[in-house]
């Protein structure tokens, strides 16, 4: 009994731990626009209140929280009882108020595990925003080429063997660390192999139910990416054989599930990845179409703020352009959260969706409303640009 308490003391103090590092990182960041800071700010602070059962903490005001951030964290931390996890003495800033430089090791090696997050949901959230954030912090100090280079290697090369990997992304290997070990993720795994997904490559997912087993994407199960066990089996060290029951479902083999076979974090598959295949589509979608030009990565003014710019230019004719961001989230109630946290743009902003997104359309619209932003499906905006280019004719 007296363990599963200090399991517990021990968790919510890392929690509280790492709301505090991603609320320093929040404060420092020049860069960060106010608005989102502050959400962030927010969203710290609720995981703080969270990690305190009771006590003081609890009706922690905003402007103490920050100021609390200068200081040593035991008195921002829940009491820590047993534990002693020196917590307590850690300053996260130093005396000019610069950013210790171990911020980024420390938020990183006490996050949570999944399981402990039933009770403290709202830590999903801070979990997944901080993987996407260094993801972006990353792709923002690339120079544009290889800028350019990440997001194609981003759809290419999600996963595989190490020596690949490797190969392949040669120069921004060492920059890009976010490859963890397929042999640390049970959910893909079938007898010790795993399944790339014929569309984003990436691990399917392992289904077991009784008898049955089904191997799908995640992302790409609507699209008819979807697998059944064979009867039929593979042999001694041979992946077992998967039989195609969907429409796009293209032959696959198996690969080794062992440590030198990576793959890219869930979030940064999420958030880096599965948006990047749906550019690459509606660009290749728009080849070849008269008067229509399609930019990719245009890095203008920053290269995260919008990732296409479709021109349709006519002679003799005013030209049209749509500036795009491809989103593909989960949770369409999580997207317009983020889409509403962003700084208005100066431009119109067209968010596209997979088409199996179509029913989220009109809801995120709503949700949107007084904002230069229009969400549409990838299928709508194809034919939105050609037929502009047809009535520029
Ligand atoms: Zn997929």
């Amino acid at each position: 009994m007296a363990l599963t308490e200090c399991d517990d003391v021990r968790v919510r103090r890392e929690q509280a731990l790492t709301a505090c590092c991603l609320a320093v990182a929040a404060e420092t960041d020049a860069g960060l626009e106010s608005v989102r800071r502050a959400a962030m700010l927010m969203d710290c602070l609720g995981v703080l209140r969270a990690a305190h059962l009771s006590g003081r903490v609890v009706q922690l005001g905003m402007r103490e929280f920050r100021r609390g951030l200068h200081g040593p964290l035991a008195q921002l931390l829940p009491p820590p009882g047993d534990v002693d996890d020196r917590f307590g003495g850690l300053r996260l800033l130093d005396d000019a108020g610069l950013v210790r430089d171990a911020l980024e090791d420390l938020c990183r090696e006490h996050l949570v595990p999944q399981a402990a997050l039933d009770r403290h949901w709202s830590w999903a959230r801070v979990r997944a925003e901080q993987e996407e954030r260094r993801l972006y912090e990353v792709m923002r100090r690339l120079e544009p080429e290889e800028y350019r280079q990440a997001r194609a290697l981003l759809a290419e090369c999600p996963a595989g063997p190490l020596r690949t990997l490797r190969k392949r992304w040669d120069r921004l290997w060492m920059r890009f660390d976010f490859f963890e070990a397929v042999s640390d993720w049970p959910w893909c795994q079938l007898e010790g192999w795993w399944y790339p997904c014929p569309k984003c490559r990436w691990p399917m997912r392992v289904v077991e139910t009784g008898q049955e087993v089904e191997v799908r994407c995640e992302a790409h199960r609507a699209r008819g990416v979807h697998y059944r066990l064979s009867l039929e089996r593979g042999g001694h060290g041979v992946a077992p054989i998967l039989l195609g029951t969907g429409r796009a479902s293209e032959p696959v083999v198996g690969l080794p599930a062992s440590v030198d076979h990576l793959a890219l974090s869930r979030p940064v598959w999420r958030y880096g990845v599965l948006p990047t295949l749906l550019e690459i589509e509606l660009r290749d979608r728009l080849k070849g179409q008269a008067h229509v030009q399609v930019e990719m990565w245009p890095g203008e003014p920053r290269p995260d703020e919008y990732d296409l710019r479709i021109t349709v230019a006519v002679p003799g004719r005013p030209n049209r352009t749509w500036r795009v961001d491809a989103k593909d989230w989960a949770s369409a109630d999580a997207l317009a959260k983020a889409l509403l946290e962003r700084e208005p743009t100066r431009y119109a902003l067209y968010i596209v969706l997979p088409d199996h997104q179509a029913h989220e359309v009109a809801y995120l619209n709503t949700r949107l409303t007084g904002r230069r932003t229009k969400v549409l499906t990838l299928t709508r905006l194809v034919e939105q640009v050609k037929r502009a280019a047809r009535e520029t004719r």
